[in-house]
């Protein structure tokens, strides 16, 4: 997943709209009436109104068209006592059209208040109308309004409640199904962090920890460290550090230890930290700075989240898992491969060369002969073999030891090679003794060949084991007889052409 496609930045997080922010200062009471006595007796008879720690604070509008800018200057007014008869007969009853259907707000709690009954009876509407309360104005006595307007001011905050509630649950649904398409664990910290800025209304400042256990930690006596995960906003450099050397506020790292000792997330008006116990794995805790104390709640709905989170934190941790153990087997499946590749090549060269001297053995020699047979009669080619063996070899190996004398095969094989074409095909047929196929050679050219490789081996003296030895062969000259399918019998003569030369003196060339 590549990173710069992040899903929430910090812009995004502090544009949350405002709507679900509780109110805080005093409920806002709009007065709409043409009469200026009204709005004096509402304000002396409501005006010390106390409703759950919060005084009241009045706003006046003397027509219908005042009433509604008002309101829309203001969405947080909670309550509107409202004419009806004003600019027109039914100016208060269309402002409550207008309220509920143009402006959408369904929150704010309306209290008809009419002097003349009859021109909007009561029962109509409250029906037709989405008004809370109806009073005639004579009946609406000091203690009635006190009454009514207390009664309206709690069904405005329980509005207010469900709607934040709604929107919570809505934030937490849309971030989850977010972060849940995460699967770094870096970018889900960041994610949960500027999510849970958003919650509290808060600039997205915080960091998320992990307490990890360090076993036989002497240096500083603790069995557990806490390390920064992930951080946002002013905490941006603290990621991947223990939290005491982090630069991290020491109130802030104790507050962070607490919640850690407790196991309890911990609330105040400075600040959130969030206890997320990942099942099946580390305890992680989000600490974000807040402007104001969380209501009963918002601290509901924060714990819905938490447990959202832990989730999401368990399912990284096995993605992750699941990452790691694939890349383990996908590399040990590489290396078995290339072990295998290595033991193949190596058998393969076993098969075919001979170790001591790097020509091919005896059995891929004959394979090479059955091929160069075939090839010679099909085209009708000439086709010859030289056998050659070392002259006293033994007495060489007796006097200068078996290791000088391999020395000595090997550079009768290296000196073969600068004599020989690329086409000739050396092996090595026996302890001390060779064949050579010579494809595209009659006889005698063959046996100018074998000239030439007797002098190359014994023009001058090999170095074997350190010391300087003369070395001489014997070699034996044969043609494949067209009549012939196989080289056995080419390879007799050659071996008895051998013989001759070994019989007539050594370090010389015989045909047959
Ligand atoms: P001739 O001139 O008649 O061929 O005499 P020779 O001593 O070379 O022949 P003989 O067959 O008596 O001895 C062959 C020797 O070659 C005996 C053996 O120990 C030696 N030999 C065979 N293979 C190797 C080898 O791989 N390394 C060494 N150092 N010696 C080898
Ligand atoms: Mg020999
Ligand atoms: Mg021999």
């Amino acid at each position: 997943m590549k990173s710069d496609g992040f899903l929430f930045d910090g812009a995004e997080a502090e544009n949350r709209p405002a709507s679900a922010v509780p109110a805080v200062g005093p409920w806002l009471i709009l007065i709409v009436d043409d009469d200026p006595e009204v709005h004096s007796v509402t304000r002396l008879t409501l005006g010390k109104l106390v409703f759950k720690g919060r005084g009241v604070a009045f706003r006046s509008a003397f027509s219908a068209a005042e009433g509604r800018a008002l309101l829309e200057a203001e969405p947080e007014i909670a309550v509107i006592l409202l004419d009806v008869v004003m600019e027109t007969d039914d100016a208060g009853l269309r402002l409550v059209r207008a309220i509920r259907e143009d402006m959408q707000n369904r929150a704010v709690r309306i209290i008809l208040r009419t002097g003349q009954p009859g021109q909007a009876p009561e029962e109509d509407v409250i029906v037709s109308y989405d008004i809370n309360d109806y009073k005639s104005k004579t009946e609406l006595t000091a203690q009635k309004l006190f009454t009514t307007v207390v009664a309206a001011l709690r069904g405005f905050e329980d509005i207010r409640a469900l709607e934040s509630n709604r929107l919570g649950l809505q934030q937490i649904i849309d971030c989850t199904d977010s972060l849940f398409r995460l699967h770094s664990l870096r970018q889900f910290s960041r994610g949960v962090l500027l999510q849970l800025a958003a919650f509290v209304h808060a600039g997205p400042n915080g960091i998320l920890c992990v307490q990890r256990t360090v076993p036989g930690c002497l240096a500083t006596g603790r069995e557990t460290e806490v390390c920064v995960l992930a951080g946002v906003g002013r905490y941006a450099e603290a990621v991947t550090r223990t939290l005491t050397t982090s630069g991290v506020d020491p109130a802030i790292s104790a507050v962070i230890d607490t919640v850690f000792e407790k196991r309890a997330s911990q609330y105040s008006p400075e600040y959130t930290v969030l206890y997320i116990p990942v099942p099946e794995g580390p305890e992680l805790a989000a600490y974000i700075h807040s402007h104001r104390a969380l209501t009963e709640d918002d601290r509901r709905l924060l714990e819905v989240f938490t447990s959202k989170m832990a989730i999401g934190f368990a399912n990284i941790r096995l993605y992750e898992d699941l990452q790691a153990a694939n890349e383990r087997l996908e590399q040990r499946v590489a290396a078995r491969t290339r072990e295998l590749e290595e033991a193949n090549r190596r058998l393969e060269e076993l098969a075919y060369t001979d170790p001591l001297t790097g020509t091919l053995n005896r059995r891929s020699f004959m394979e090479g002969a059955t091929r160069e047979v075939e090839r010679a009669r099909r085209y009708q080619r000439p086709l010859s073999v030289v056998m050659f063996d070392l002259d006293h070899f033994k007495s060489l190996n007796d006097t200068y030891g078996h290791l000088a004398g391999d020395d000595v095969l090997r550079t009768v094989v290296s000196r073969s090679r600068q004599v020989l074409r690329d086409s000739d095909i050396l092996g090595r047929y026996g302890g001390e003794e060779f064949a050579i196929l010579l494809p595209e050679t009659p006889r005698d050219l063959a046996g100018q060949v074998a000239e030439r490789l007797r002098q190359a081996i014994a023009a001058q003296p090999m170095i074997a084991d350190g010391i300087a030895v003369a070395v001489t062969v014997s070699l034996g000259v044969s043609e494949l007889d067209p009549a012939e399918d196989a080289i056995g019998n080419t390879l007799r003569r050659a071996d008895d052409a051998m013989y001759d030369a070994k019989e007539s003196g050594r370090n010389r060339v015989c045909l047959r």
